[in-house]
């Protein structure tokens, strides 16, 4: 029997951050458990604070004052005491409070008091007796035997005029029923069947090993267009015959409809989709079905692996390489990383799936941690795209200023003319602007780091925004003496005037971050370009992932170079990965494809290896960058981030912090401190912003006085000045 219980309290305070123990009494003793949610008194006015219980003890325990728990919330526990494991566990990793990693296992909207919704079904009980074989009982009596029975709602929306009170009589003499019916907020939209594909060897092969391997973590390495989406639903299709759950992540992103078609189209509408347009009431009843065993597949992005399943057979992560899969709010984490906890937690096997996998994944299926399955062909014998790459300083010495080379101007007239379809790629979020010599490619870059400097329009200078040190723009090149040096800037919304203007007959679709704001406009895009009412999709990366269009036959890549000098150790490997992903929107029909990829910097290694499909050779070039350099998988990094609106005294205390951090690493060399100095985005809204990184081998065991200090950190800068820590973050802006 429990009589007290360990309590974390729903107060975002850092320094409420710990265990408070709670006297359980009598009435629940019977009751409570891991994961409960409660009601308990909490400081000096006995305010009435939601809770979660993490700990019961049936032992005396110490605590100068233990108050007694008010109540029990809800009819079941919000997590188990698996999850609280990973709960324990994700706080130590990613550096963040019991409450914020409580709060991804839990249903949204809890705190509000969302609950299922329900309906009141009224139906015929017995037969009316002589006695109440008046008005108004016979009218009701007639209307609800008519109607086979009618929802107390459709009393009042059709204005039939029945008083509660004879209802209710009926009801207590058992003349008329009632039952509570709950009533499901998700989607019913059918789809179409997506009929079952029969494997092909290469297919057969990885579903085989997938299977019949003792191991637990796999990666299909397969290129675009090879079936992998096959693949997954095969295995999905094992999972349901033994009874086992799935869960199917993709990015959001990607979550497209054409995922969800494919997946409802064969396993029908028990399957639970999860995304972030969800209303909060429609992921409460996706979180309720998933918890009461009523769904065994579910599709959905970063924040579904939390779905309360019992049973996981399969955690499926496509295109894993995608950023979105790091949660860039408390707690920061790798869905990846979950899902390998998750796979330790349960007899549970993980899948990772791409065309470009992370280099980190790379790394470790080389050191023989993950089981790597290649597939080398497309579905069909369908080929892959020709790849030219066009050298956009010739097109300047032929003095074609324009943003189109001549090669790409006369591939789009020669599609249009064809009726065939053009996806247009500029990968430019509109913040990151590198400065670079037009006439030679040359790009300013950071010694130390190995980073592109940014340019800033305020100050007019270049900073490194890894290390923080500043310098001029040049006049003139270095290496080529010319005077043409520039910032680069370019959207996709000019990409779309300049087509506009060139080709006033195409239809043009644009789909980036402005675009795509609405919650159906994403799904309105894709269905207007897969009915081929448009021409030309112009679009940011959005468009670069998972779509399958089969009368595509050109893609263009405007400008490769916005993504080889992102400021970004990864600059390199997000490169690769764009254009292998966007050419893989080319040609998946019959027709054959064509990419057109236009560079100042044709000789870099991730484009040329992007158009040969040479994922090995970029792989090997890129991974020795990695460790030269020490960057992850070698080394992590741990970013510091402070902002205020106090300009200077963010800089005195980040200096500070610095300093402190500074002297303690003497001691442990094997961690570095880079900065502080500002973000790249050094100031958002009102709010200034500077950061500091730590570099070195700071997960692992020895470390953890590191990670400890850090994290204390956080309880003792100043109330006007927000602290946030991110392990290995995706981007550092
Ligand atoms: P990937 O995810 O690897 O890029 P997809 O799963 O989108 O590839 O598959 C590409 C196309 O091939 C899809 O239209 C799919 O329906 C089709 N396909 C996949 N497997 C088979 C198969 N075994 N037989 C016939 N068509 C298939
Ligand atoms: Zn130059
Ligand atoms: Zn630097």
């Amino acid at each position: 029997m429990y009589i007290y219980a360990g309590v974390i309290v729903n107060n975002n305070f850092i320094k409420l951050d710990k265990i408070f123990t709670y006297k359980v009494p009598e009435k629940l003793k019977n009751r409570v458990e891991i994961g409960f949610r409660i009601k308990v008194p909490f400081g000096k006015g006995n305010k009435k604070l939601d809770g979660f219980i993490v700990r019961l003890y049936d032992k005396e325990q110490e605590q100068i004052e233990i108050k007694e728990i008010i109540d029990i919330c809800d009819d079941f526990s919000l997590f188990t005491k698996k999850d609280l494991e990973l709960i324990e566990n994700m706080r130590e990793k990613y550096l963040c409070t019991y409450l914020e990693c409580i709060k991804v296992f839990i249903p949204p909207g809890i705190f509000k008091g969302i609950k299922n919704k329900k309906k009141t079904l009224i139906f015929i009980g017995r037969k009316l007796e002589e006695k109440f074989n008046k008005e108004p009982y016979k009218s009701i009596y007639e209307l609800i035997k008519n109607n086979n029975g009618l929802y107390t709602k459709n009393f009042i929306s059709k204005n039939y005029n029945i008083s509660m009170s004879s209802l209710n009589t009926m009801i207590k003499y058992g003349f008329l029923l009632s039952d509570e019916k709950i009533i499901n907020r998700y989607n019913t939209v059918q789809y179409e069947n997506y009929s079952r594909k029969r494997l092909n060897k290469e297919q057969q092969n990885a579903v085989d090993k997938i299977i019949n391997s003792n191991k637990k973590l796999f990666l299909i390495h397969g290129v675009t267009g090879s079936g992998k989406t096959e693949i997954y639903m095969h295995i999905v299709e094992k999972a349901l015959k033994e009874n086992k759950e799935s869960l199917v992540l993709v990015p959001e992103i990607v979550l497209t409809p054409q995922m969800v078609e494919r997946f409802k189209g064969r396993f029908g509408k028990d399957i639970s989709v999860v995304h972030s347009k969800l209303s909060e009431g429609e992921r409460y009843d996706e979180w309720v079905r998933v918890k009461q065993g009523k769904v065994k597949v579910a599709i959905g992005a970063r924040s579904a692996i939390f779905l309360p399943f019992k049973n996981l057979g399969f955690i499926i992560i496509d295109e894993e390489h995608e950023g979105s899969y790091k949660s860039d709010s408390n707690p920061k984490y790798n869905v990846r990383e979950i899902g390998e906890m998750k796979c330790s937690q349960y007899d549970c096997k993980m899948i990772l799936g791409s065309a470009t996998p992370s280099v980190e994944t790379y790394y470790r299926c080389k050191r023989g941690e993950i089981e790597l399955i290649t597939i080398e062909n497309r579905v069909n014998g369908i080929k892959m795209p020709e790849v030219e790459i066009v050298d956009m300083r010739e097109e300047l010495l032929n003095n074609n200023k324009s943003m189109f080379s001549r090669a790409l101007y006369e591939a789009i007239c020669d599609r249009l003319i064809k009726k065939e379809q053009i996806i247009l790629f500029l990968n430019r979020r509109g913040y990151s602007t590198f400065v670079s010599c037009r006439k030679c490619g040359y790009v300013f870059k950071c010694n130390n780091c190995d980073i592109s400097f940014t340019y800033h329009y305020d100050k007019k200078k270049l900073m490194c925004h890894y290390c923080g040190s500043v310098t001029d723009i040049p006049k003139m090149c270095p290496k080529c003496f010319s005077k043409y040096v520039k910032y680069f800037g370019l959207g996709t919304e000019k990409v779309e005037q300049e087509i506009k203007k060139l080709f006033p007959e195409a239809n043009i679709l644009r789909m980036d971050f402005d675009t795509t704001r609405n919650k159906n406009s994403y799904e309105n895009i894709y269905n207007r370009f897969k009915n081929k009412q448009a021409d030309i999709l112009i679009g940011t990366q959005m468009v670069a992932k998972g779509l399958d269009f089969k009368d595509v036959t050109l893609v263009g890549v405007i400008a490769a170079d916005v993504s080889i000098n992102l400021p970004d150790f990864r600059a390199a490997e997000r490169t690769y990965e764009l254009i292998t992903q966007v050419s893989g929107r080319a040609g998946r029909g019959e027709k054959s494809g064509k990419v057109i990829v236009q560079t100042y910097n044709p000789e870099n290694y991730s484009i040329r290896c992007a158009a040969s499909n040479d994922y090995k050779s970029f792989y090997q070039e890129e991974i020795s960058i990695r460790q030269n350099m020490e960057y992850p998988p070698f080394v992590d990094l741990l970013l510091i981030n402070m902002s205020s609106k106090n300009e200077n005294l963010l800089i005195k205390n980040i200096q500070n912090v610095g300093i402190f951090l500074k002297n303690m690493w003497e001691k442990n060399d094997k961690i570095t401190l880079l900065g502080p100095c500002p973000c790249q985005i050094s100031k958002i809204k009102e709010l200034y912003r500077w950061q500091i990184i730590l570099k070195g081998q700071i997960r692992r065991d020895d470390a953890k006085n590191v990670r400890k200090t850090v994290y204390h950190l956080l309880k003792h800068v100043y109330n006007d000045i927000r602290v946030s820590i991110d392990m290995n973050p995706n981007n550092m802006l």
